[in-house]
């Protein structure tokens, strides 16, 4: 087994724990008040609060790229500081992530290893360049 393998492996399995995590966190700040009444009330409701925690997801991202075309970061990894604005943001797309597969019941560590071995296995993207 590689050494990637053994460290998306390692990684793999701290996921579940932190996927309840991220979940109990949303929940403490109340990151998505009235959600249950919005499930209960449509058919469909469980599929609008999971399109809407992707989307929030996609939001973190699109705030992660601005930081990036934004000129005054420093995209030196050397200049990386834990609470510097690009990092935030990065870490409020893990915890978008976290949360939205937990909702979801994805067993994110679980599915990365099962993505993994099949890239390492010579699975390439869908036959894409990258
Ligand atoms: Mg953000």
């Amino acid at each position: 087994m590689s050494e990637a393998l053994r460290h998306i492996e390692a990684l793999a399995a701290l996921l579940p724990a932190a996927q309840r995590s991220a979940h109990a966190y949303a929940q403490e700040i109340d990151l998505f008040s009235g959600a249950g009444e919005i499930e209960a009330a449509h058919g469909s409701g469980r599929a609008y609060l999971a399109a809407t925690r992707l989307a929030l997801l996609q939001s973190e991202a699109a705030e992660a790229l601005q930081e990036i075309r934004n000129r005054a970061v420093d995209l030196d990894p050397a200049a990386r500081r834990p609470d510097d604005a690009l990092s935030l943001e990065l870490a409020d797309i893990l915890i978008r992530l976290l949360e939205l597969s937990g909702y979801l019941g994805v067993d994110l560590g679980a599915a990365l290893v099962a993505k993994t071995a099949g890239t390492l296995g010579g699975y390439r993207h869908g036959g894409v360049r990258f």
